[in-house]
């Protein structure tokens, strides 16, 4: 994309989300939902577009504009960033790299252009980080598929019109046992069990996903029988650069909030913007966003080159949710009392920064994946 095309994008983005988002975040992270009118809206402005491919209803964004987008509405509400992010990454990704043309036009996109949305089923009550270990299995009847297991802690159950998910025909096979699938909401024997009261990442709604006995035909299995755990890391190295890219604007909206509060507020006879504990916490935020965003367009850039950019999607996710968390923290710390108040939305930002540590593989996870890449032990790319 031209550069004066990229920036006018990145602007409208946070235009609206500075008008439309930002007055109704508060509330709506309390309610523990998303306003549909919002969505309307922002699918009128063909903010799910992405990266995904115009002949599919997408914006066919490069990763970097895309990161950026994702970046810039995440300064006001990350969650909008899910799922603004979701047809690119988790959701559409597979489909787009292992789907149909069929599947493409059935669920791409929509997806793409905003008027449906999906959920993407991988971890599981017993298996989170150890995707290859996952227990959903599926056996194979003539040239239908009969699934049954659970999936744990799935987001937009509220609002997704179907799941990507994954099932196992033999564990023993490990990764090689995994396949991809596409069920609709409304087929039998799926139910959906959202959780309340979440700490963080609250207007998403994530729950616990129940397959019995769930039939589909050959029309819903995403990529090739055993092909799932390609499909499923596919997607995740996407939903990865948007989990840091997402990371990067919370921290930036952390760290704009301890400035303009340490200016203002006073103590000892001087505004606590004079005092170098208050400005050493300030210069380590602005170093540690700067890195962090570095890292992210690195990451966007080797996926516009077309490689898998499996070791800088998990630095970028790991460094940048690292930053967020000590961010958010520090501007607590400087915000004092005022932080603990919801008059202030630092509050929120510091619960969500914690959360992003956790989701697309742990930090701890990815600490252990750079350093096998690193050792040989995995591949890079
Ligand atoms: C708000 C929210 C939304 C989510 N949305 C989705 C979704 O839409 N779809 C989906 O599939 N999942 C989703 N998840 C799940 C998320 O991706 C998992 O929580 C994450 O992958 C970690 O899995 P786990 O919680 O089972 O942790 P576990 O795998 O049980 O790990 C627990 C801890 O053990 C340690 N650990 C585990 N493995 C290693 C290792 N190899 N090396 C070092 N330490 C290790 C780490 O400290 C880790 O934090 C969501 C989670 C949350 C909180």
């Amino acid at each position: 994309m031209q550069a004066a095309d990229a920036a006018a994008l990145v602007e409208l983005v946070g235009d609206f989300a500075r008008r439309e988002i930002a007055p109704r975040v508060a509330d709506y992270d309390r309610a523990e939902s998303i306003p549909r009118d919002l969505l309307d809206k922002m699918a009128g402005l063909g903010f799910f577009g992405g990266a995904v491919d115009p002949a599919y209803g997408g914006l066919g964004l490069d990763y970097v504009t895309y990161a950026r987008v994702i970046e810039e509405v995440s300064k006001t509400c990350h969650v909008m960033g899910v799922l603004m992010s979701m047809p690119t990454s988790l959701v559409g990704g597979g489909i787009a790299a292992f789907g149909t043309p069929e599947q493409k036009e059935k669920y791409l996109r929509p997806l793409a252009e905003g008027t449906a949305f999906g959920a993407a089923g991988v971890t599981e009550p017993r298996s989170g980080s150890d995707v290859a270990g996952m227990e959903t299995s599926y056996e194979k009847r003539g040239s239908e598929f009969v699934l049954n297991g659970a999936k744990a802690w799935i987001s937009n159950l509220d609002i997704a019109d179907f799941i990507v998910t994954f099932a196992t025909v033999d564990r023993s096979l490990k990764h090689r046992g995994v396949t991809g699938f596409i069920i609709p909401r409304d087929t039998p024997g799926l139910s959906l069990a959202p959780y309340k009261d979440k700490l963080g990442f609250r207007p998403l709604s994530t729950g616990d996903v129940i397959l019995q006995d769930v039939v589909l035909g050959p029309e819903n299995v995403l990529g090739m029988e055993g092909e799932g755990f390609r499909v499923a890391m596919s997607a995740v190295e996407r939903g990865r650069l948007s989990v840091a890219s997402r990371a990067v604007g919370l921290s930036q909206a952390a760290m704009d909030d301890a400035v303009s509060f340490a200016k203002i507020r006073e103590a000892f006879g001087n505004t606590i913007s004079n005092f170098q504990i208050v400005q050493s916490k300030i210069t380590d935020m602005a170093v540690g966003i700067r890195t962090a965003r570095l890292l992210v367009q690195d990451a966007a850039r080797e996926m516009d080159e077309g490689g898998r950019a499996r070791q800088s999607t998990s630095m970028a996710k790991m460094y940048a949710s690292d930053v967020a968390q000590r961010t958010t923290t520090d501007s607590m710390q400087i915000h004092g009392a005022a932080g603990v108040s919801p008059e202030y939305r630092i509050g929120r930002l510091y619960r969500d920064a914690k959360v992003f540590q956790i989701v697309e593989g742990s930090n701890d996870l990815h600490r252990a994946l750079i350093a096998e890449m690193e050792l040989g032990i995995r591949t890079k790319s």
